[in-house]
């Protein structure tokens, strides 16, 4: 099982990612975590992405190519993978598209978390709060939703037109968004 979570930050694409991993043994694909890791490991990769990232700014397609190319080859054999902030451009989709038919494989379902915009900026502002996370500061998300509009959101007619997008409720509470996802992924299962 190949899936994308997809949706502006924010909406909860990390929390349903790592319920899958719990539930399922998927192997959850965070270009935003590996990023983060490089960051906080001090390494070259990390020196130059930390000032993009705490804009709110996309790191280069090559850069999270590379790292997704990676994983995949890390993981081989897991029974699915969840890319979860990644892809976010159309070169990145095209690769992933790419990287999967190499391997006779291909996306098997897009999950779209559909959210409020107003009621995103509430979330981040509390878990800027709660958190301290550099990029969640309010001009700096700002910019992250200006980058989805702009270079991600150019996505969703990439995925409908593959039939592969699902939408799901992101304001529903945890639990109820879980169960959608998991309905979803059911109906692929059948297909
Ligand atoms: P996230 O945790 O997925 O919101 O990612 C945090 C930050 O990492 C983003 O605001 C970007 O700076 C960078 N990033 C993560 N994934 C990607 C991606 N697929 N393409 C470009 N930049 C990314």
């Amino acid at each position: 099982m190949n899936l994308i979570l997809f949706g502006p930050p924010g909406a909860g694409k990390g929390t349903q990612a790592k319920r899958l991993v719990d539930g399922r043994g998927y192997v959850q694909l965070s270009t935003g975590d590996m990023l983060r890791a490089a960051k906080a490991s001090g390494s070259e990769l990390g020196q130059r992405v930390a000032a993009i990232m705490d804009a709110g700014a996309l790191v280069s397609d090559a850069i999270v190519i590379e790292l997704i190319e990676d994983a995949l080859e890390k993981n081989r054999g897991a029974p699915g993978f969840i890319f979860d902030g990644f892809p976010r451009t159309l070169a990145q989709a095209e690769a992933l598209d790419a990287m999967l038919a190499a391997k006779g494989q291909g996306i098997d379902l897009v999950l779209r978390l559909e959210v409020d915009e107003a009621a995103l900026i509430a979330r981040i502002t509390k878990r800027f709060e709660e958190q301290g996370r550099a990029d969640d500061n309010p001009d700096a998300f700002k910019i992250r939703l200006k980058a989805y509009s702009d270079q991600t959101a150019p996505l969703v007619p990439y995925y409908q037109g593959q039939g592969k997008m699902v939408g799901v409720d992101g304001m529903a509470d945890m639990d109820a968004v879980s169960a959608s996802v998991a309905a979803a992924l059911d109906g692929v299962r059948k297909r």
